[in-house]
């Protein structure tokens, strides 16, 4: 009997192309193409259990899982025979979809029941793949090489004495310490909220938000950061019980708190969060002095 094949793909799931590459271009791949990481390899296979068991629950019929590389289709899905009864075939883009949220999950399955009927989960995926998408490494620049000095901090001695010291072990055995780079200089839309750094762990690069590079910022705060994803290079998500991943456990909060300078780094991020908001926005330096409204409620205070 011929097999019935369909590949179900979203219509707009799918990043602008060109979003993607301008926004991609951004990361270093410190790893070759092909070249999976252990960790990625471990990650993965908790992923695609966690998956196929959601996705049998949630459609009744047996579900095999594969993790892919395409950029063009992100997810697809073909029946199949599995077990000797119907099922579907669904291969997802690793990094997108391997540690994606419940709620992305439960996008994927009124997706994989209604196809494009499903408005509002498609509407999910599609925000969730344009997000991730543009997080990944651009997909040409295999050559291109990771910038962890920047003009002012440099976060190659950096994290050369953090790997020594507060890692001395972690990256002993198959775990490779991670490549270390500058993110590139964009603006940020958000008004509330700045991703300071961010660990990648299809590619093992650890990249640190240019805001940070600049005279304002002490070289103690952006040391924690990077020690930060260091960290979550050492520690990789871990799937909880019920299929969540966690990524940062009790165990990863405990080492992070008996990292050097945590107490002030807190107090600064506190008091120079918005300046950093701002600062990524404008494109422009952080302010150090107070802004007019802000002297002027002091002057009110302390009259
Ligand atoms: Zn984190």
């Amino acid at each position: 009997m011929a097999q019935h094949l369909t590949v179900l793909e979203p219509g707009s799931t799918r990043a602008a192309p060109t979003r993607q590459r301008s926004r991609g271009g951004q990361i270093s791949r410190g790893v070759a193409k092909g070249r999976r990481t252990q960790q990625t390899r471990a990650v993965e296979a908790d992923a695609r259990a966690i998956w196929s068991h959601a996705l049998t629950e949630a459609l009744e019929c047996p579900i095999a899982i594969d993790f892919g590389r395409s950029r063009s289709a992100p997810i697809q899905a073909r029946h199949e025979r599995i077990d000797g009864r119907d099922g579907l075939r669904v291969r997802m883009h690793g990094a997108v979809f391997a540690t994606a949220p419940d709620e992305v999950r439960d996008a994927v399955a009124k997706w994989l029941r209604s196809g494009r009927r499903a408005r509002r989960a498609g509407k999910v995926l599609d925000t969730w793949i344009a997000e991730r998408m543009a997080d990944l490494p651009a997909a040409r620049a295999k050559s291109s090489t990771l910038r962890p000095t920047g003009q002012c901090h440099d976060l190659a001695p950096m994290a050369v004495k953090l790997i020594a010291i507060e890692f001395a072990g972690d990256f002993d055995g198959d775990r490779r310490a991670p490549g270390i780079t500058w993110g590139t200089r964009r603006r940020s839309r958000s008004r509330h909220s700045l991703r300071l750094g961010s660990y990648d762990v299809e590619t093992n690069v650890v990249r640190l938000h240019p805001v940070l590079d600049q005279p304002a910022v002490p070289a103690w705060f952006v040391r924690f950061v990077l020690m930060h994803e260091i960290l979550h290079a050492a520690m990789p998500p871990q799937a909880d019980a019920n299929g969540r991943w966690v990524h940062h456990s009790p165990e990863f909060r405990a080492r992070e708190r008996c990292f050097p300078d945590y107490a002030r780094v807190h107090e600064w991020e506190k008091k120079n969060l918005g300046r950093l908001i701002a600062s990524a926005r404008r494109g422009t330096a952080m302010r150090t002095k107070p802004s007019p409204i802000e002297r002027w409620v002091q002057g009110e205070l302390y009259f």
